[in-house]
Formats: structure tokens, sequence, C-alpha cells
């Protein structure tokens, strides 16, 4: 890389307000390396608002808040030689801000809060109940697009598209919904991973203390029943009603009227049978195989195969012929096992494990991991996701601003940094501080009535 590029030298030149969308003559080619890193480190990635968010409302002055908390913090930094260095720890914003400007690691990942500090773990090490622990971590979930290879035909391993990536939209909405309204979690934070898929963070004070029992059991809520082979299991006489609605409210119309034909999932051979495997009746599936191979040599129709496919499929399996409950669930089975979030259990249901942090550049993309607003999720592109190159060349366009202003803000990045701090940062640290202080003046309160005896 041409080394005067990312060093922003050409601020000066620059007139305040040009318009960073056409960087052309400020361009910064392709690529992802130090030079790069240390710019967007240095100038754009939001140190700040990731202290404030770990430390939780820690970071004030209230004789309640707990000071060694963000200190407890585990924060694991991959090196651009692919050295690891877990268990770094740091006890202020600006320590972990010189800590990752110095190092300038390709990766940061961010793991639970241990009972003391992670960096003196070995001073802790002896074994027993009061051995080094993690004590608290945010609920996470990790779902990753190649888990759907195979029903996805459009790319496959880590490539994705505009036609298969709505299958992680279904995904946020689905676990999004769940987690607020069956949980009633409401400090969820969505993540772009930066190339193949999604990270869920629940940052409520209840979910970052689940012990692992307790995430396993919420995983396995998730999976609908604990032991099947299936993706997703609906054994049992009625859909459990989380399942039901994930049904009616988001799988069956996007299944139907999008993964259908973008899949193309009725138009051959091969991908009909695949789906014809999941009805258990031989003269049903011989039926449609027959009108299937037979309209393949006759086919003049201009609607949709899949379409057309799929609504003959349905009329066979919930006509009042078919009696079984079990032939009509058929129907359901198809979709969820096609549409039904695919989850990478492991990640939720352990403490310790660490997940990447939001705002890292993932290096085979160059792409930032920004945030994903759930609300409006459908309307996510990751093609369009801004690139460390991008970014620096807008960096470089946008001069000086008078106002000393942040200087992400003059970059497509800042529509993250805000959306980040409006809709998740601040109705967090909202209700921490609340915490902080019904906690403190109950305590009082406490002291007060011993007292008084
Ligand atoms: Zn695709």
């Amino acid at each position: 890389m041409p080394r005067g590029e990312s060093e922003n030298g050409r601020d000066d030149m620059l007139i305040d307000g040009c318009e960073p969308e056409q960087p052309r003559g400020n361009s910064v080619p392709d690529g992802f390396n130090t030079n790069y890193l240390k710019v967007y480190y240095g100038k754009l990635f939001p140190h700040h608002d990731i202290f404030k968010w770990m430390s939780y409302g820690n970071d004030g002055k209230h004789p309640a808040c707990d000071r060694s908390y963000f200190g407890q913090r585990e924060f694991s930094f991959t090196l651009d030689n692919d050295i690891y260095l877990r268990f770094q720890s740091f006890n202020s914003a600006s320590e972990l801000e010189n800590s990752i400007n110095e190092k300038c690691p390709v990766k940061i990942d961010i793991g639970p809060v241990y009972n003391v500090d992670p960096a003196k773990r070995h001073a802790y090490a002896q074994a027993g109940d009061n051995g080094f622990a993690p004590v608290e971590r945010e609920l996470i979930f990790d779902v990753d697009i190649t888990d759907y290879d195979d029903v996805r035909y459009c790319c496959s391993g880590a490539d994705v598209c505009l036609d298969c990536w709505p299958l992680m939209t279904v995904a946020v909405k689905v676990i999004d919904t769940t987690l607020r309204d069956d949980f009633g979690f409401n400090h969820v934070l969505w993540v772009y991973s930066g190339r193949r898929g999604v990270h869920c963070w629940v940052c409520d004070e209840k979910a970052r203390r689940l012990n692992n029992e307790q995430r396993a059991a919420i995983a396995d809520y998730f999976r609908g029943n604990e032991n099947s082979h299936k993706k997703v299991s609906l054994t049992g006489h009625a859909l459990h009603p989380f399942l039901a609605r994930s049904y009616t409210e988001v799988l069956k119309g996007f299944f139907e009227e999008k993964l259908l034909s973008s899949q193309n999932l009725f138009s051959n051979e091969e991908r009909f049978e695949k789906i014809l495997e999941m009805i258990p009746d031989e003269s049903i599936t011989s039926e449609l195989r027959g009108k299937w191979q037979e309209s393949r040599r006759s086919s003049i129709s201009k609607e949709d195969i899949n379409v057309v496919r799929w609504g003959q499929l349905k009329q066979m399996l919930q006509s009042g012929k078919q009696k079984g409950q079990g032939l009509r669930r058929c129907v359901e089975e198809i979709v969820f096992s096609y549409a039904y979030p695919r989850l990478d259990m492991e990640v939720s249901k352990h403490m310790n494990h660490l997940l990447k942090a939001p705002f890292c550049i993932h290096p085979k993309t160059g792409r930032v991991c920004i945030p994903i607003d759930p609300n409006h999720c459908e309307e996510f592109d990751p093609t369009t996701v801004p690139t460390l190159s991008k970014l620096l060349g807008e960096l470089n366009m946008g001069g000086v601003k008078a106002d000393g202003g942040d200087e992400w803000d003059k970059t497509s990045l800042g529509k993250s940094v805000r959306y980040f701090r409006s809709s998740f940062l601040q109705p967090l640290l909202k209700s921490c501080k609340e915490k902080i202080e019904s906690s403190y003046s109950a305590k009082l309160q406490e002291s007060k009535n011993s007292l008084s005896w």
C-alpha cells in the first residue's frame, strides 16, 4: 500500500463539507493491512463506546459503582502474525484504547467478566471453588450462513449474496422477537459478523448472570426439542407457541414469498426429491413426483414452477382426504427445515465463549462489523457495508471539521455509531444506572433499619 494514503496527510488541502459519497480523488486502494488498521483504530474505532458498554454503569462516581468491574473483563487480541493474546484486561477507557492502538489487533474478541482480573489469573490459580471463574457474560448467539449450505443453491461456504442473505434476516427476526417477548430481554444488540453471518448480544443484567445450565436451556428452547438430529424438531401434538408464532409471523411468508423462488427449491428433480423425502406417505410422494416429471416435459406455464409445485404439495397434504395430523404437519416441517434459524449452540451455552467485538474489521472482506437494527433488518445489505478502505477514503475527503467533532461522523461509519448509541447504549446505561441507584438506596435503607434496632 502506498504509505502516505492512510496517513490522512491531505486534510489541510481539503475543503470542509465535501460530500464523502464521492471519494474519487481521495480513494484508498482496497485492502486490509496494519497501516490501514492503525488509522482506523486511531481515528474511527469507537473505543469509548465499547468501554461505556462493557462498564455497565460502573464507571461513574456513584458510591455503589463497582470500580473493578471493567478490569475483570477479558479481551483477547489476534495479532497480524497470528499471535493470539488472551486474558487481556484494562482498568480504564484510555488503557483499552492505548493497547488497541499500540497492538493493532486484526481481531478483538470479548470474553466474560471473571471473579478476578483475568490478567492476574495465575495468582489465583489454586484449584477449588475460589479459583479463576467467569461470573458474568452477555447471552450470545452466532448464526452463520455456512450452516445453511444444504438449503441454499446460490452460494456456498463463506460466499453470500442478496438471494441467501434473507435467511439471516429471518434468523434475526425470529430470535429477536423471542428474546424480547418470551424472555423479556430489552437490551439486545445485533451485529453483522463482517462476512457471512450475524452475532447477537443480550445485555440485560439477568442475561449476563445466567449460568451455563440456564444458557443451555435457552439454546434448547430455540431448538424446539433437545434430542433431535433435525435442525428443528416439531414432534408432539401441537407446535410450541413460540414455534407457531415464528411460523405464522415470519417463516411461512418468507418461505412462500421469497425463498421458494429465489432458491428455486422445486426447479429440478434433485431439489424436489429432497423435499419429497420429508413426506412419509408413499402414495402422495409418487403422485407428486409423477405430476412434476410430466410437467417438466410439457411445461408452458408462465407461472413460477416453484410456486406451482409448492401449491400442489400443500394441497395434497392439507386436503380433507388427509386425516393424519402428521401429514398436515409436514408442510410446516418443510418450511422449518428450510427457513428456521440455525444456531451455533455451543457459542450460546458457555459463559467463557469469546465473541468478536462490534466495529472490528473482517480481515477477508475488509468490512466493518456494524450493528444491525432488528426493526429494519430486511433493509440491511451486507454488500454495501462500509469497508476499511472506503472509510479511509472518506476520512481523506472529510477534512478537519471546524468544530473538531468525531472523525467517524465524517464517514459512513457515522450512521452505525449513532445507531449503536441511541438505540442500544443509551437505554442500556440508563437502566444500569437506575439499578445501581436502587440497589444502593435499598442497602442504605437496610442499614438504617438495622441501626434503629
Ligand atoms: Zn447466495
